[in-house]
């Protein structure tokens, strides 16, 4: 079936903040906006954005992963286009598919591109092959344990074994001896199959202590690709992110630059289509970095260019599924290869913060539940993608995070000031989040130093006496806020407040 020319009806294929966030340009743009939702969502904001919605009837953990449905409740409200938001089904190859041939406009890669770079051994094969340096190890699936034993002789200790098919931290495991090796091996290959049916793990050597760093990139599916610049992602637990910033402060502006400009000659050799992420490892105090893969769609932390460039990422994507290239803006700049393969507009430095329905001082434990109350900050260079409001539940089945607060300033100190004390005033009563361990994160000297690895949350970090404190503001503020005297009680607030001094 043929897809439209443009688009003017939208369906959203997902949920949360991302929904919402994907809504907000689709109105802006003018174009009627739809949506599905499962038996939990009915109250979601993005919703009220929705000219149309319609349930999707069937059990709630699975039911945005069930293609012929979603397909189905796109068709049924008229969409002649599918935006995927991330994660569930925005990086199936077979969904991708499914939506063009049902006649609309899959807002993302191709189907082709989804399943060959999804797949981290192909990718892995496919940087190298255009010359981009990947991490030391051996990009075949292994076969049994002898394989393993083999790789590991040449790829030497510690090593990670990854999962092909793998995203979110999981299917991974480190190895630092061979007497591990058929344990982790067994294990990251069954949790693999659980999370992803596909039970192939690689093996990588494991780089001890590296940044994490990646670039942004904007596909016109016809041979033009063009950087956004870096994000640097390395505050991690558990090998996912909650802290990402731009420009990565421990990179050289000449190395950013060489990274940047490798990863869009990579995406236009491609042919890429829409936006898509070049994940890379760079060793700390070293100007060597290593593509790990590549993600086909937009990631969680896009705010961080949005605010450096000015761009609206999910607007360009709709420019490109529409068929009609790069967006003016973006046009001109990148003006053929000839010119620039880098965004030249970056001003400024901006920092998201993932507040997350965990309990960070509790082993990252998740929570659930109404919020009675939910404030949220604002200000001058504070931007908050979420969904949270007061009277929604956090359900267990979905991804946990509630809202991303952005904080963007001339300079990295300024950024980071304005996103601590945004951190401060956020407060999602009574379900636990990360809010004030960011805060605290974002305040303590490693972080301000801007000279930090993957490890750093890893390590013991000094001031118990001012985690305590923080931990104690952010139940006296969720208290107060829940309290029917909440403005007899702002004084009270503000004192503590002020005695926080950063160090
Ligand atoms: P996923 O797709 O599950 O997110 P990635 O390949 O993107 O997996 O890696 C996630 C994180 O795991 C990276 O940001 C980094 O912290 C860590 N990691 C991945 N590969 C390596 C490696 N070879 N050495 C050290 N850390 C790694």
């Amino acid at each position: 079936m043929n897809s439209p020319k443009t688009i003017q009806r939208l369906f959203i294929a997902n949920r949360g903040e991302i929904a919402l966030r994907i809504a907000r340009t689709a109105a802006r743009l003018g174009l009627e906006v739809s949506s599905a939702y499962s038996s939990a969502d009915g109250g979601l904001p993005h919703l009220r954005l929705c000219h149309k919605a319609t349930p999707l009837e069937g059990d709630p953990a699975r039911v945005y992963l069930d293609i012929g449905k979603v397909v189905a409740a796109a068709k049924k409200l008229g969409a002649d286009a599918i935006h995927p938001g991330y994660g569930f089904l925005s990086e199936n190859e077979e969904f991708a598919a499914a939506v063009e041939s049902a006649g609309m406009k899959f807002v993302g890669p191709t189907p082709d591109q989804i399943a060959s770079l999804g797949d981290k051994i192909h990718a892995r094969e496919a940087a190298l092959k255009f010359g981009v340096p990947i991490v030391p190890g051996k990009s075949n699936a292994v076969e049994s344990l002898d394989d393993a034993l083999a790789i590991a002789g040449k790829t030497g200790y510690p090593l990670l074994i990854k999962a092909a098919g793998g995203g979110g931290g999981r299917g991974m495991r480190i190895v630092r001896e061979p007497s591990q090796l058929a344990d982790a091996l067994q294990r990251a290959s069954s949790e693999a199959r659980a999370a992803f049916g596909d039970p192939r793990v690689f093996i990588e050597k494991y780089i001890e202590r590296a940044r994490h760093v990646e670039i942004q990139i904007l596909g016109d599916g016809l041979g033009r690709a063009i950087s956004l610049g870096e994000r640097e992602c390395s505050v991690q637990r558990r090998h996912q992110k909650l802290i990402e910033e731009s420009p990565a402060p421990a990179l050289a502006p000449a190395d950013a630059r060489r990274m940047s400009e490798l990863a869009a000659r990579f995406g236009a050799s491609l042919n890429y289509r829409g936006a898509g992420t070049m994940e890379f490892l760079v060793p700390s105090g070293t100007s060597e970095f290593y593509f790990i893969e590549i993600n086909t769609r937009l990631q969680v932390e896009h705010p961080v260019t949005e605010m450096r460039t000015g761009l609206d990422l999910v607007e360009e994507q709709l420019t490109v599924a529409a068929g009609h290239g790069f967006s003016s803006r973006v046009s001109s700049a990148s003006h053929a290869n000839g010119g620039t393969w880098i965004y030249p507009q970056q001003n400024g430095h901006a920092i998201e913060a993932r507040v997350i329905a965990e309990d960070a001082y509790n082993g990252f434990r998740p929570s659930c539940g109404k919020m009675t109350m939910v404030t949220l900050p604002s200000g001058p260079g504070i931007r908050v993608d979420g969904w949270a409001e007061t009277g929604l539940t956090v359900s267990p089945y979905y991804d946990s995070l509630l809202a991303k607060v952005i904080a963007w300033g001339q300079d990295r100190e300024e950024a980071r000031t304005r996103l601590e004390f945004a951190l401060r005033e956020t407060h999602i009563h009574p379900v636990s989040n990360t809010a004030p361990f960011l805060a605290e994160i974002v305040s303590e000297t490693a972080f301000k130093s801007g000279v930090y690895d993957t490890s750093l949350l890893s390590e013991p970090r000094g001031d118990k006496k001012r985690a305590d404190e923080n931990r104690l503001l952010a139940l006296a503020g969720a208290e107060l806020i829940s309290s029917s005297e909440r403005f007899a009680s702002v004084e009270y607030v503000s004192r503590p407040l002020s005695s926080w001094q950063r160090a």
